[in-house]
This record gives structure tokens, C-alpha cells and sequence, in this order.
């Protein structure tokens, strides 16, 4: 075992960069040419057929089956000139990643033989056999079938051989059982409740977008050292493994020069991104060793997320190819940093107008004022259900644990920012906010200045900070799906929109100016958060837990607790009212959130108990016998004093193998125990009490690793996992 282990490593190490093939021409050439593009459209569909299906993706109305056939007939031409025999329905259940069932394009030809075939039937809707996704019992209890319809708001690509139709999942009575149909009613909700306003300050404005830019972080691990690591391989993160001597103590990571193998990875990746239309933008190496990033320019919100899933699924793919394994855990490694997902948000027209920006003129910055102080406000009623969007039993490594986010959602807004609210509440309503030119501020107005949007004030520990153009919710973990947090943080936002508009109604029957009622219905808004949700300082201090309770902001910090956010009534009031999710809907989900907790942490227990007693005792035993013979040679040949560090050391051995064994069996006692209770929440509450002794066993581990002869230590450690690329 031990030599196995130094030759994986051996190996590992002296692997080169994999060459990677890179398309001719420049980027532009082939940029989404796996995608059924509006050119594609264009090319591939008659004139009439172009321009019925244009017009149900920009109004969101739904395609007649006439036009359905003929889009379908110009996608199979164009899916067979790029080698494609299978299609399948492309959607986002309540699972880790994305579901995909093939179907080849066959069918007989009457004739003796097979033609390919593609209708608009199969185009816009199939009943997969998917009785397996989590449903929350939604399935059990009404219709066992589920359905998948295309959104041909998410363009059909191509993945290898087959062509790949993005659609919701929903059940025979409707409740959605996916990600995507939440989210394109909460970005329905979210247009709905803001356009009435922005009409207000510009009357052509037709359509408000959410827009989202996602930041991946990730860790590689080179693919034979990953298989040599169980808990990896089932878990997705090491369940021990003692801190290397060096870890990120040096900041010599972050930003650091890409080492070959990697750079020949994220040039692939970056190629096949490209070639699926996905606009990747930056790449840099992390503040872990091995962790790095990459984020795409910002797009709309429902295909932004879809072009995350996809990528998820390249990376693996293309990891692969260059020997490495991609880790999207949210916490791999003890001791640095975990990975985390910002999902940096903004509001925009049709127009071309960021709401999240400062305008062009005093009118321009009233709405950016309005829309930003809304958005701060609808994080504050709902910054319990924020954090409840984020929270899984992976993201709960990082929830609290000294790293973005702290289990408390407050705001950040930086010295701008902070300075314009607090103006303007002194200031009386109307004051016309104006940027301030090279001068600063003129008399009575209130300046935000030009270097503003350049802000670089930064402040890392913020789980939901202003950035100048956007807002960035830092809390969302590396393997989620955005759309949990996009959800939620679209819909508060337009319920805020919708009783704001409410009160600058009644503010503007009473006769006021515009401008005048805008700010007094804003005026106790901005009061308000600037004493609860926003916070510049410290978020990782003892003093700031105390303050945002006193402060009343949810400070829960276990997980299935957090959950329940979901169902209370502020929360249901809310998600109801904007057509998001039904209480059934919002029952179902947490069913499965509750399951799924417990499952990750059943697996996780069990693989710690299997490699404790598997790997880890045997391989201490094996040293410790060792040990055992060189006393009784030393006693042998330098007398009965001799060896009393060996002896010591020996029971030192002897007593860690008893403690994990003790705290194995008292784990799995418990996970009996759990295992019997009948109620999904109670249940998952168990499972966080049996996620807590994870720690326990794995210490006496982590010692033992620092006492056993190198040479006989089974897995490989940190030092190897996460230096060697
Ligand atoms: P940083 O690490 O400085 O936060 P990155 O460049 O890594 O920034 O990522 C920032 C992300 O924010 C990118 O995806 C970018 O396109 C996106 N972004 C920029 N402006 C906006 C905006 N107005 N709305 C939404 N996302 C935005
Ligand atoms: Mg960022």
C-alpha cells in the first residue's frame, strides 16, 4: 500500500500539460456553433415559421404544434449536419446537477428500414419515465407522471452526439419539480412588479430583466491521487487529512501564475464554453492551493443559470481529458478556503438602463436610488428565507466558518453609498441627486461621484455586497444551482417593488411632485435598513453576531432549521402572491431539501465509519506492531529501561484507535436512532446532531496521520491532493 501510494504520487506529479486542439480562426468564428442561435434560426426556418417563434420567445407565448413541426424539422437539419443521432429533453429536477434521458432519432420508414425523425411533438413536450427525481411527494400523492416542456426562451445545443432541449419539469396537476419553473415565474414577478415603476421615470421602457453573472470557483485534483481518496470519490470532499505544513498562509495563490496542465485545462473548457455560446470572460487561480475561478459576462438571468449547468457538466467532462477530477464541493478540504458561486445581480430595461447603476442625469439616479434602496429593503424582510436559498448540508462548511458568507445575510454599501442614503435622508424630498462633476458635489444636490462605479472598496466578508453596478450575493455555494438564490431574491424584490408602488401611489394622489413623493415613500425605507440589513463592518466577528440579533436579522445557524424559513408565513405570503410557488409547492420542496440533507450526511457518516475501520486502524495497527517489535528488540538487547518513547508512542497509537472506534459506534448508534424517526424535519434536525460528531472522529485521525510512518499511510494527504497540478 505504502509504495502504491508513493508511485500514484510519483506519477502525478510528473504529468505534463495534455495539448489541447483549438478550432481555427478566432473565437468569434466559432462561438456558439453547437447552439440553435436566432442565425440558425434564420437560416435553418422559413420566414413565417422565424417569425412566429421569435415572437414566443420575446412575449414568453407558447408555440402552436404546426410551427413546432417545422421548427423541429429545421433543427434536424441542422442537428444532422453536425453528426447528431439523439435528442434528449435537457432539465434541472431537484438534484445535484441536470437530468438528461437520450432517445435516438430513429424510427422504421415502413419500408424495411430506419429514417431519422424529429416532430414538434417530441420537440415541445415529453413524459420521461421520471419517477425517481424528488418530488416532495407531490408525485405519490396526485400523478405519478412528470412532464418536460421546452422553454424556448433557453436555446437547443449540442452536446456530443446529441441535441439537447432545455425544459421545465412539472408534475400532471402542474407543480413545478424543477429549478427552472420557479424561476421564469419569479423573473415573470420580478418584470411585472418593476416595469410599472420604470414606465413612471421613462414611458417606453416595455420589459425589466433580471440579469446574473456567476463566479465558479472550483478545486482539480489530479485524477489518480482523487481515486485513491474514497471519501472524494462518494462524498466529494476529504473527510480528513491533516493540514499540510504549507496551506494558504503565503497568499502566493491567489492570482498566481496558472501552472501548464491547468492552463491547458481551462483553454479546453474555454473552448468548449465557447462553442456552446457561453461568454467565459475571466480565469485566475483562487486563494486556495489548487482552487481557481472563471465567470462569464453577465447575461439574463434563466439562460445565465442554464449556461452555469452546462458548464458544471463540461468541466467534468474536460477535467478528464487532462487527467484531473474537478472538485465543486463547497468545502474539500479542511483549513482553506471552500468554494463559493457569487451571483452578482442587477435589474435592467429593454432600454438599456441599469437600475443597479447610477443614471445619466438627477431622474436617472432617483430611480437607480429607488431600485437599489428596494432591493436592500426586500433583503431585509426576507433575510432569513436568503440565507434558507443558500443553506445545504455542503454549503453549511462554509455558512459561519470565517469565509463569505457568515450565517448572517446583512448588506454591504460601501462609503458612497452609505454617505448618499444618509444625505438623503437629511436632505429635504427632492433634492435632485446629481453626479458630481470634476468639482464635486454643487450646492444642493447630492453628488455621487464619477469613480464610483470604479469602486473598488471591497469588503470580502459581506455575504451580500454593493459593487458599484450590481450586487453580488456571495453566499450561494459552488455546486448549487443559482437558481435557489435567484428565486428568492428576484421574488422579494418584486413583492418590495409591488407595496412600494402601492405607497408612491397613494403619495402621489395627495398631490406631491414626482420626485418629492418617490423620496418620502423611500425616506422610511432607507431609515429602516440603514439600522438593520446593511452593515460594512466585520462580518466574521463575535460582536457582529450579538449586534444582528439585537438588530433582529436571523442568526440561525443549523441547517434544517434554516429551511423551515420557507414555510412561514411571511415567506408563503410572499412566494404566493407572485405567482412563484403554491404552499404545496413550498411544502413539497422542503420534503426533498429535508431528505436530501439527511442523505448527504447518511453518506458521509458511513464513509468516515468504513475508512476509520477499513483503512485508517489498519494502517496504524501495521505501524504500531512495528513499534511493538523494536521495544521488545531494544528491551532485549539494552535492557527493561529502554524504549519508553517507543512505548509511549505505541500507546499513544493504542488510545486514538480507541476513541475512533468508541466514536464510531456512538455514530452509528445515532444514525439508528435517526434512522427511526418518521418526520422529515425531525429527522434531518438528527442528522445535523450526527454531522456535528463528523469532526470527532476525524481528529483522532488527523494525529494518528501525524504519528504513522509515512510509508504506511494508505490515503494520500493533503500535501499531495493539493500541490500537485
Ligand atoms: P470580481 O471578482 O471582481 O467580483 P469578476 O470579473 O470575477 O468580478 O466577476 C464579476 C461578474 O459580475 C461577471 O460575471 C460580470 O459579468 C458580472 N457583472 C458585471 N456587471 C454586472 C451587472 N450589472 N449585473 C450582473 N452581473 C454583472
Ligand atoms: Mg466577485
Amino acid at each position: 500500500m505504502a509504495n502504491l501510494r508513493s508511485a500514484i504520487v510519483h506519477d502525478a506529479f510528473r504529468k505534463k500539460a495534455v495539448d489541447v486542439p483549438v478550432p481555427d480562426g478566432e473565437v468569434s468564428r466559432y462561438y456558439a456553433e453547437l447552439v440553435f442561435t436566432r442565425d440558425k434560426m434564420r437560416r435553418y426556418l422559413d420566414p413565417e415559421t422565424y417569425d412566429v417563434l421569435t415572437k414566443c420567445i420575446d412575449e414568453g407565448e407558447s408555440l402552436d404544434l404546426a410551427t413546432a413541426d417545422k421548427v423541429a424539422a429545421g433543427m434536424k437539419k441542422w442537428a444532422l449536419e453536425h453528426g447528431v443521432t439523439h435528442i434528449t429533453h435537457w432539465f434541472q429536477p431537484l438534484t445535484d446537477g441536470t437530468a438528461e434521458k437520450h432517445d435516438s432519432l430513429i424510427d422504421y420508414d415502413g419500408k424495411g428500414g430506419v429514417i431519422e425523425t424529429f416532430t414538434g411533438k417530441s420537440l415541445v413536450q415529453q413524459e420521461p419515465d421520471a419517477s425517481s427525481f424528488p418530488s416532495g411527494g407531490i408525485r405519490a400523492t396526485f400523478e405519478a407522471r412528470g412532464y418536460t416542456a421546452w422553454d424556448p426562451a433557453s436555446p437547443v445545443f449540442i452536446q456530443d452526439d446529441t441535441m439537447c432541449i432545455p425544459t421545465v419539469f412539472v408534475s400532471y396537476t402542474g407543480e413545478a419539480l424543477d429549478f427552472k419553473t420557479p424561476l421564469k415565474r419569479a423573473l415573470k414577478a420580478v418584470n411585472e412588479a418593476a416595469l410599472p415603476i420604470c414606465q413612471m421615470f421613462d414611458k417606453s421602457v416595455k420589459h425589466v430583466y433580471s440579469y446574473l453573472g456567476w463566479e465558479q470557483e472550483y478545486f482539480l485534483v489530479d485524477e489518480d491521487l482523487y481515486s485513491a481518496r474514497p471519501d472524494l470519490m462518494i462524498t466529494g470532499r476529504t473527510l480528513m487529512g491533516h493540514e499540510s505544513s504549507k496551506n494558504q498562509q503565503l497568499d502566493d495563490h491567489y492570482f498566481g501564475a496558472i501552472p501548464s496542465r491547468v492552463a491547458a485545462f481551462m483553454k479546453d473548457l474555454e473552448t468548449e464554453g465557447f462553442k456552446l455560446g457561453i461568454p467565459l470572460k475571466t480565469r485566475h487561480k483562487e486563494v486556495a492551493p489548487n482552487q481557481f475561478e472563471f465567470a462569464p459576462i453577465y447575461g439574463e438571468t434563466n439562460l445565465s443559470n442554464d449556461q452555469n449547468q452546462q458548464i458544471m457538466n463540461v468541466m467534468h467532462k474536460v477535467a478528464r481529458k487532462h487527467g484531473f477530477v474537478v472538485l465543486l464541493h463547497e468545502k474539500p478540504f479542511a483549513g482553506v478556503n471552500g468554494s463559493g458561486k457569487h451571483n452578482n445581480w442587477s435589474l435592467g430595461t429593454d432600454t438599456g438602463v441599469s437600475l443597479m447603476a447610477p443614471g445619466k442625469d438627477a431622474l436617472g439616479n432617483l430611480q437607480f436610488i429607488t431600485f437599489f434602496v428596494n432591493t436592500l429593503y426586500a433583503v431585509q424582510r426576507h433575510n432569513g428565507l436568503l440565507k434558507a436559498s443558500i443553506a445545504s448540508a455542503t454549503n453549511a462548511h462554509r455558512l459561519g466558518a470565517n469565509e463569505a458568507p457568515p450565517a448572517i445575510v446583512s448588506a454591504f454599501l460601501g462609503r458612497t453609498m452609505n454617505e448618499v442614503l444618509h444625505k438623503l435622508l437629511e436632505s429635504p424630498s427632492g433634492t435632485p441627486i446629481e453626479i458630481a462633476g470634476k468639482k464635486g458635489a454643487s450646492v444642493g444636490t447630492i453628488g455621487i461621484p464619477q469613480i464610483f462605479i470604479d469602486n473598488t472598496d471591497r469588503n470580502r466578508t459581506s455575504p451580500f455586497a454593493f459593487t458599484g453596478n450590481r450586487f453580488e450575493y456571495r453566499a450561494v455555494g459552488s455546486s448549487a444551482n443559482c437558481a435557489a438564490a435567484m428565486i428568492t431574491l428576484n421574488t422579494a424584490v418584486a413583492e418590495q417593488l409591488l407595496d412600494f408602488k402601492v405607497g408612491l401611489d397613494a403619495e402621489l394622489v395627495s398631490g406631491k411632485a414626482f420626485e418629492v413623493a418617490v423620496m418620502d415613500t423611500l425616506k422610511p425605507l432607507i431609515a429602516s435598513i440603514l439600522d438593520t440589513v446593511c452593515f460594512d463592518g466585520n462580518g466574521y466577528s463575535e460582536e457582529w453576531k450579538a449586534e444582528a440579533a439585537r438588530r433582529g436579522l436571523d442568526t440561525e445557524s443549523v441547517v434544517p432549521k434554516m429551511f423551515l424559513e420557507y414555510e412561514k408565513e411571511d415567506s408563503v405570503k410572499m412566494f404566493t402572491r407572485c405567482g412563484v410557488f403554491s404552499e404545496k409547492e413550498l411544502h413539497a420542496r422542503n420534503e426533498v431539501k429535508f431528505e436530501t440533507y439527511v442523505k448527504k450526511v447518511q453518506i458521509e457518516a458511513r464513509v468516515m465509519g468504513r475508512m476509520a475501520v477499513n483503512h485508517i486502524i489498519p494502517a496504524a495497527l501495521e505501524y504500531q506492531t512495528k513499534l511493538l517489535q523494536n521495544i521488545s528488540l531494544q528491551k532485549e538487547l539494552l535492557g527493561d529501561d529502554a524504549a519508553a518513547t517507543e512505548i509511549s508512542m505505541a500507546r499513544e497509537i493504542s488510545s486514538l484507535i480507541s476513541e475512533i472506534r468508541t466514536r464510531v459506534k456512538d455514530i452509528t448508534e445515532a444514525r439508528k436512532k435517526a434512522n427511526k424517526i418518521e418526520d422529515s424535519y425531525e429527522k434531518a434536525l438528527a442528522y445535523s446532531e450526527i454531522a456535528n460528531m463528523l469532526p470527532g472522529i476525524r481528529k483522532p485521525i488527523d494525529a494518528l496521520e501525524e504519528i504513522v510512518d509515512n510509508a504506511a499511510w494508505p490515503l494520500p494527504k493533503y500535501r499531495e491532493l493539493l500541490f500537485i497540478s
